[in-house]
């Protein structure tokens, strides 16, 4: 049983308000057993213990980002093109263009993260767009919000799909002028093309899910809820647990509806253990705000467009209602003011008999003053990502009126109404998901191009920290993480400067030294 003690560290802990001074952490078992000033825990530094000196570092419990798709992002390092780089449409058929001729082996060619927001073309791709690439191979080319995306000529003929195409509900076929689909799609109507890919198998989500994990680890990140899993996916996190190489700590939310699908998916089953949990399953209630997809009750500005309401009440409160007498919680995507009261109108419905399984509004977007009130009274939670306020903010202020921008993603006002609140990402719907980015978006407000979105939401450095950390250990309904105590698991996150002591402008350029999980270091700078 080795024992670790890391002293001369700034311990930085958020349990009971926020915590410091403690210089000393002492592990044992992949367990802190000890946390406290050096003087005092002297004496557990027995022979064979290894003793770190952290410099002064600042040492906190290791990031947990609440709403991230693990094997999406790892998919982008291994088997679907990246072009969330991409500065206007002309240099992304390029990078198609590329990968096209230079992976003839691929049946279908798979792409994702395109944004038209600031592109000099000023309009999404088409069909028409990604036949100059090739008539002769399937392209399917998904926005960075994953609820739109654009097939080629090629793909929309094998998946069988003209004018007189059924369109599913909550979904949307764009037809063209000429009265014939120009290949973008919306929200459930993914599904008419998405279903006809193959599949991957269980052994390549595995290597997604490597993937990711190796880029976490250089994030300080140790714990990470995917928030739609389906069950070849769940399947495949499951035996990672069972072989003993998760080396993260995952929370799965299950999707049931899977998008083009006729028929929801088995409810999975509750699973807790130390390296991986399934406790919620998950619901999309609309789409997002930079395609303009998510449902609002005002229209988008200067368009008559309301976005998509994707859910079916009777059917979605029949699902939830199964779930919850299963012992499970709730996760729903819900991001415009119409969805969100959508949701929490069927949350009201069905929480009482259920008041203790967890109830979590993703996103959660554009609520208003009475849907927090809502919230607050029901227990219910949310994990909103301040990051998109950098990365999206462009969209924002392109499709919302400043009604709207004025509250968006009003994480002060969240916090105030008593809301447990955590922060995440929803990478790769940005490229960057480091964590310290989110905080720096939740604490500046600031997005990429140096607008002030919402300024009077800006919350603590303190606060925000602890949404990636113990609010997110809360929200997915485990104890052991998120702080720095005794019994909590030794997942550590070592940064070069104390986020605490810096300027609000350098936050996002503080480096992750080390991580450690379990009480091993997975990652040093
Ligand atoms: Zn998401």
């Amino acid at each position: 049983m080795s024992r670790l003690i890391i002293r001369n560290a700034s311990l930085l802990s958020f349990n009971n308000g926020f915590k410091t001074g403690n210089d000393t952490l002492a592990i044992e078992s992949g367990r802190i057993i000890a946390i406290g000033r050096w003087n005092e825990l002297e004496p557990l530094a027995e022979a064979g213990t290894e003793l770190i000196d952290a410099g002064g570092k600042a040492l906190l419990p290791g990031f947990n980002d609440s709403h991230i798709h693990i094997w999406k992002v790892g998919n982008l390092k291994t088997f679907m093109l990246d072009v969330r780089s991409a500065k206007s449409m002309e240099e992304m058929l390029d990078m198609i263009g590329d990968y096209h001729r230079q992976n003839p082996q691929l049946g279908w060619i798979t792409c994702r993260g395109f944004n038209e927001a600031g592109w000099k073309e000023g309009r999404m791709p088409d069909k028409s767009d990604l036949d100059k690439i090739t008539t002769k191979k399937p392209i399917f080319l998904i926005r960075t919000c994953a609820h739109i995306a654009a097939a080629n000529s090629k793909a929309l003929e094998l998946s069988a799909i003209d004018a007189d195409t059924p369109v599913p509900p909550g979904g949307v076929m764009q037809i063209g002028k000429d009265g014939i689909p120009n290949g973008i799609f919306s929200e459930t109507a993914l599904g008419l093309v998405s279903k006809h890919i193959p599949a991957y198998t269980k052994d390549e989500l595995k290597i997604m899910i490597r993937a990711a994990r190796q880029q976490f680890y250089s994030l300080g990140i140790t714990a990470a809820t995917d928030p739609a899993v389906d069950p070849l996916l769940l399947q495949a996190y499951h035996e990672m647990n069972l072989s003993g190489e998760m080396g993260l700590r995952v929370n799965a939310i299950p999707i049931l509806l899977p998008d083009g699908g006729e028929r929801p998916f088995d409810l999975p089953e509750y699973f807790v253990s130390d390296w991986f949990s399934v406790n919620t399953v998950k619901f999309f209630s609309d789409g997002g705000l930079s395609g303009k997809t998510a449902a609002l009750k005002r229209t988008y500005k200067n368009t008559a467009e309301h976005g998509v309401l994707r859910l079916q009440r009777a059917q979605y409160l029949e699902l939830g209602r199964a779930a919850l007498e299963n012992g499970l919680g709730l996760a729903t995507h819900a991001i415009g003011d119409a969805a969100i009261e959508f949701v929490i109108g069927c949350y009201q419905e069905l929480s009482k008999p259920f008041p203790g399984n967890i109830k979590r509004i993703e996103h959660l977007g554009l609520p208003e003053e009475k849907h927090l009130n809502a919230m607050a009274a029901a227990g219910i939670a949310t994990s909103m990502q301040t990051i998109f306020i950098s990365e999206l903010g462009k969209n924002f202020r392109q499709y919302l009126d400043q009604q709207y921008l004025d509250h968006c993603y009003p994480v002060k006002s969240v916090l105030q109404h008593g809301i447990l609140t955590a922060l995440s990402s929803d990478a790769p719907v940005v490229s960057d998901l480091n964590p310290l980015k989110g905080v720096a978006a939740a604490v500046t407000r600031r997005d990429n191009e140096g607008f002030e979105i919402a300024p009077h939401e800006a919350i603590r450095v303190e606060a925000a920290l602890k949404g990636y950390t113990l609010s997110a250990a809360a929200i997915s309904g485990n104890a052991k993480m998120g702080t720095l105590e005794p019994g909590q698991y030794a997942d550590l996150v070592m940064l070069d400067k104390d986020p605490m002591q810096v300027d609000a402008s350098e936050l996002s350029s503080i480096k992750v030294e080390k991580t450690y999980i379990n009480g091993i270091c997975v990652y040093q700078a």
